[in-house]
């Protein structure tokens, strides 16, 4: 018998879908431009990107509904164009939901069931587990028109999961949701997806929701796949200045390099040297190039324009533009004259202090050198 510990070993390291070099050209647009990458089993990945980007069309082609100009997709080790589509075992929610208004929940469930011929005495008990699975039990009943936007949501997702699919696409099912139904949503997709195990791929461009929902994020922009790296990853290394710009709240200074040394990066921007660093897996500019150095919002701290920034290597003064109260936090715009006028943004979580500065007060901004993560720019 098999060492248990090695099967899920083994299982862990199968990949649900390749992609294999795939491009989608429609006319004179790159909609896709040469994308691989691998996704495991189990796993929850994300395709984030601009409006524009490929994501949709790179889905697309996943389900089978698009054949890549070139390259080749494979689902379990087969390649998706040998599979005619009512033979593929994708389950799919899309923004508009498609559930038909005139059924019950119940119906829409049990409707892919029918359509797969499954054993008619199995059905309701099947859709019963999946409408707990989804927190709908007791709502079967319900018509779709007498539910919530999220309800019908939910009806959607266990529509999607009920036959058991190997893979689970999702394109932005939850963009049309309001903010506080969709951040509930993207954490009810995490925990459904953790439960069944299902191998989930989600479009969107909503940062937020790929850091929340995924294991893995493949950020696109003009077609072309930028970096694929857990959320941690993204967040923290960003391959290039369009990750570190796309997701979170960064500001840049450009500049050009005068000193490298390994790791460490010195460039002056406006007269003024800045110490910073190359991102782990993001390519190293020569010196004399010219290059931009980001700075999350979070990673720099304010004070008044005598106050103490102690331990921080990186302190230049600024004058505040605009201060925005958020809440938890507030966002503060400071024009750094020193450094040709760059416009920063700096974040304050600190209830105590985040208040004390208004538009026109004269403040100090400092940041550790190694939170200033330097690109390759390519002005
Ligand atoms: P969004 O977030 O706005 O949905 P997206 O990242 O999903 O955008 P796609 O819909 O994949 O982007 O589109 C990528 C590019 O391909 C765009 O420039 C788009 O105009 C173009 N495109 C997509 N489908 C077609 C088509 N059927 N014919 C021609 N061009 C297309």
């Amino acid at each position: 018998m098999m060492d248990a510990s090695a099967s899920d070993l083994h299982a862990a390291d199968e990949i649900a879908v390749s992609v294999k070099n795939v491009s989608m050209v429609f006319g004179d647009v790159h909609a896709v431009d040469n994308a691989s990458f691998d996704l495991p089993k189990g796993k929850f990945l994300t395709i984030l990107g601009p409006s524009g980007s490929g994501k949709t069309t790179l889905l697309r082609m996943i389900a089978g509904f698009d054949m890549p100009t070139r390259g080749e997709i494979f689902i379990n080790g087969q390649p998706v164009s040998a599979v005619p589509p009512h033979k593929r075992a994708i389950g799919m929610v899309f923004q508009k939901l498609a559930l038909f208004p005139h059924m019950t929940a119940a119906e829409n469930i049990a409707f892919p069931l029918k359509m797969r011929r499954h054993d008619a005495r199995t059905i309701p008990d099947k859709v019963a587990h999946y409408l707990e699975l989804v927190r709908l039990g007791g709502y079967g009943d319900r018509r779709i028109n007498e539910l919530s936007g999220g309800q019908q949501q939910r009806v959607a997702i266990a529509r999607a999961l009920v036959f058991e699919p190997d893979l689970l696409l999702l394109d932005e099912p939850l963009a049309a949701l309001d903010r506080k139904l969709r951040e509930e949503m993207q954490l009810e997709f995490r925990r459904i997806q953790k439960e069944l195990g299902v191998t989930t791929i989600n479009v969107t461009h909503d940062q937020r929701e790929a850091l929340v929902v995924s294991d893995e994020i493949v950020i696109m922009n003009d077609g072309e796949i930028q970096q694929k790296a857990a959320p941690v990853g993204a967040y923290r290394t960003p391959a290039n200045a369009f990750v570190a710009n796309f997701i979170g709240v960064t500001n840049f200074v450009e500049g050009k390099v005068t000193e490298l040394a390994g790791q460490q990066v010195t460039f002056e921007t406006n007269g003024v040297a800045l110490s910073g660093r190359i991102a782990g897996n993001a390519e190293a500019p020569d010196i004399g190039v010219n290059c931009s150095g980001a700075l999350r919002a979070e990673q720099i701290r304010i004070s008044s324009k005598d106050g103490r920034l102690d331990g921080l290597e990186s302190i230049v003064q600024g004058r505040v533009v605009d201060c925005i109260f958020e809440g938890e936090r507030v966002v503060y715009e400071i024009l750094v004259a020193e450094l040709g006028d760059t416009l920063m943004r700096v974040f304050d979580h600190d209830q105590e202090s985040h208040l004390q500065f208004g538009p026109g007060d004269d403040v100090r901004l400092g940041w550790n050198a190694r939170d200033m993560q330097v690109f390759k720019s390519d002005r």
